[in-house]
């Protein structure tokens, strides 16, 4: 369908070399746009952009680490070298670590800060003269269950996630009059390398989610197909500030 149509769009994904990144990046190669995957490890890099080959997509891959602010600039500048143009920026890598809040030093809660939060700032003003240039774009930042709720176990790390809710909606209003749409999208628990560890630390953790997400089960990177498609396309361009999120009914289960 035209609507969801993303030939001749280039799409920019933090963190695309795995888990809710690389499920996204699936998409919206196979929606027909071209994407460059920017992350750390190289190795799983190229080998996420061979998996977007396969699917017959364009597919870059620039090494970013997301923390520091001039890779950030140079990974957008990269991007638009090797692809020609940006349309689409997903703002996906991220981190997590469980402690009490008393636990933590100021380096942890400033590490966390520079990679989940101020890296989607800095990368998304990188990116918008290029979506302003080409008369539009749409920004995509990957919120948390923990930009709604609150848990022991996550003071940075919720903080993080909900400064990203509100960035979404002060770009959104800043780059409107740019056609520029800019979402967040909010996962449940998803079976990535990031939770991997947990359900190994924390007995039962598994079988809580299950029984506590109305759609009986763990998200896997391939729910996030269809909302990155619809959020990087124009079948959404009347929609923007808002947060969805995708978790099988987590966050609405009494
Ligand atoms: P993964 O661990 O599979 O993916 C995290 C990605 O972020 C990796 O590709 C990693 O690549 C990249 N990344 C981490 N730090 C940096 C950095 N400093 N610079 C560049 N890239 C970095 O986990 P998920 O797929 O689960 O996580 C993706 C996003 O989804 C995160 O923002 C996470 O907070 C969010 N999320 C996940 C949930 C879940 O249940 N899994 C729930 C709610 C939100 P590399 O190491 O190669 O740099």
């Amino acid at each position: 369908m035209r609507l969801f149509d993303l030939s001749g769009r280039v799409a920019l994904v933090t963190g695309g070399n795995g888990g809710i990144g690389l499920g996204m990046a699936r998409g919206l190669a196979e929606a027909g746009a071209a994407v460059a995957i920017a992350a750390r490890d190289v190795d799983k890099g190229k080998k996420a952009c061979d998996e977007l080959a396969v699917l017959g997509a364009r597919a870059t891959f620039v090494p970013v680490d997301v923390a520091d602010e001039s890779s950030c600039r140079s990974m957008v500048t990269t991007a638009v070298r090797e692809l020609g143009r940006l349309d689409i920026l997903v703002n996906n890598a991220g981190t997590a670590n469980r402690k009490r809040p008393e636990e933590y030093t100021i380096a942890e809660w400033r590490s966390m800060l520079d990679t989940n939060l101020t890296s989607a700032f800095i990368c998304s003003q990188a990116a918008y003269p290029h979506m302003q240039a080409a008369g539009g774009g749409k920004i995509i930042n990957i919120g948390s269950m923990m930009s709604i709720f609150g848990a022991s176990f996550a003071a940075p790390y919720a903080a993080t996630k909900g400064g990203l809710v509100q960035l979404t909606r002060a770009l959104a209003t800043a780059w409107a009059s740019d056609n520029v749409q800019v979402n967040a999208i909010l996962p449940g628990w998803i079976d990535t390398e990031l939770t991997r560890g947990a359900r190994q630390q924390i007995q039962g953790l598994y079988e809580r989610v299950v029984a506590r997400t109305p759609a009986g089960r763990w998200g896997e990177p391939g729910d996030f197909a269809g909302i990155a498609v619809f959020l990087a396309s124009s079948a959404s361009d009347f929609v923007s500030g808002t947060a969805v999120p995708v978790d099988g009914g987590y966050s609405v289960q009494a």
